[in-house]
């Protein structure tokens, strides 16, 4: 039995009196007040370009992670929405999707300010796409920033979850909880670290113009587009099967494999995978 003064069991940091003293006895919050608590204690973000300042940026927009016009636009219906998995909270369900969501909305994240997401991005929200080495990195560099962004925000967000996700559940269900909760933050935590890293990779490569750090690989489908996606893995094995790297170690860092997606011209759909080029990796299908 833990003393009232004494350190909570759940590793808080608070006293027991404070923490979860009579936790099974309070009110269990509602999803929507979860995701009220979630939204409502994210971090301003701050523009993530590497010329970022706070007297040159105004305030971090929606910043797409698909492009806009050239491909978010062929999967809208008619009242401009598409249907998203994803809603941009934690405690919906995959499950219980898909939402409705507006383009301007969907698929989106704060991540730059309206000056240097135009700025930067210009080459692959508004030109033809024609798989250049700079097109492909800036697709890439998004689904970094974006990958970032998302990992920062889930850092953030785990102490509160600590506070009302086991509220009114007995005892063993708490810790039950909580020790996931400490699995899932050790992950972020360390899957933050690796992102950081690459993103500022991603930083030097993009002021230097030197995109040539950054390997892809493009797959060209016709057929019309009906979904669309980007984010960023982190693979095991390569194509062959060999091991590319192993993420049992959490010392080890881990490099990423962004995922993006474009529209061009001719309707074509490409498929782009990008990766560090140092890893040295060939992930060519044609081999
Ligand atoms: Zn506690
Ligand atoms: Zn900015």
């Amino acid at each position: 039995m833990t003393g009232r003064n004494k350190s909570c069991w759940c590793g808080s940091g608070r006293k027991y009196k404070h923490c979860h003293l009579r936790r099974e006895e309070e009110e269990p919050l509602s999803q929507q007040r979860i995701e009220a608590m979630l939204i409502r204690n994210r971090r301003r973000s701050q523009c993530m370009h590497p010329e970022a300042g706070s007297t040159s940026c105004g305030r971090a927009v929606r910043a797409h992670t698909i492009p806009r016009a050239s491909t978010l636009g062929e999967i809208t219906d008619q009242t401009n929405h598409v249907l998203s998995f994803y809603p941009g909270l934690l405690t919906a369900p995959l499950y219980e999707g898909p939402w409705r969501v507006g383009w301007r909305r969907a698929a989106t994240f704060a991540g730059f300010c309206s000056n240097h997401d135009n700025a930067t991005f210009a080459l692959v929200e508004d030109r033809a796409f024609g798989a250049t080495g700079e097109q492909c990195f800036l697709l890439a560099y998004r689904a970094v920033c974006y990958e970032l962004w998302m990992k920062r925000w889930l850092d953030d967000a785990v102490p509160g979850l600590r506070d009302v996700l086991d509220r009114g559940k007995p005892r063993e269900e708490q810790r039950d909880i909580q020790q996931c909760l400490t699995w899932f933050h050790t992950g972020v935590r360390r899957g933050l670290v690796d992102i950081a890293y690459w993103k500022e990779h991603m930083d030097r490569a993009l002021m230097s113009q030197d995109y040539a750090q950054w390997a892809h690989c493009v797959f060209t489908l016709g057929g019309h587009l009906c979904v669309a996606g980007t984010g960023v893995m982190t693979p095991e094995l390569d194509y062959h099967g060999n091991e590319i790297q192993t993420l049992e170690n959490l010392g080890d860092r881990v490099f990423p494999l962004a995922l993006s997606m474009i529209v061009s011209e001719g309707k074509e759909v490409h498929i782009i995978m990008s990766w560090p080029a140092e890893t040295g990796v060939e992930l060519s299908h044609t081999r």
